[in-house]
């Protein structure tokens, strides 16, 4: 951690499933894709993927931390 200011994001979304993952990540540990995006907005956290109805919405089948949306 550093005392410079950034605006970047602190994770980067999975262009897959959109997990939200530490930029340091080079594998999705939902998906297994490869393939991450920085323009990402909105955050959701899934607890219970089951019960979620937001979750179902967005095909989200694994609790963790997802974009709600990708692109700029
Ligand atoms: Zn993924």
């Amino acid at each position: 951690m550093s005392a410079r200011r950034s605006r970047k994001a602190p994770f980067k979304a999975c262009t897959k499933c959109k997990a939200l993952v530490p930029h340091e990540v080079t594998k999705c540990p939902i998906c297994g894709n490869e393939s991450f995006t920085e323009n990402w907005s909105g955050v959701i956290i899934v607890l219970d993927p089951e019960n979620s109805k937001i979750a179902k919405s967005l095909g989200i089948k694994k609790k963790g931390k997802y974009a709600i949306r990708l692109g700029a």
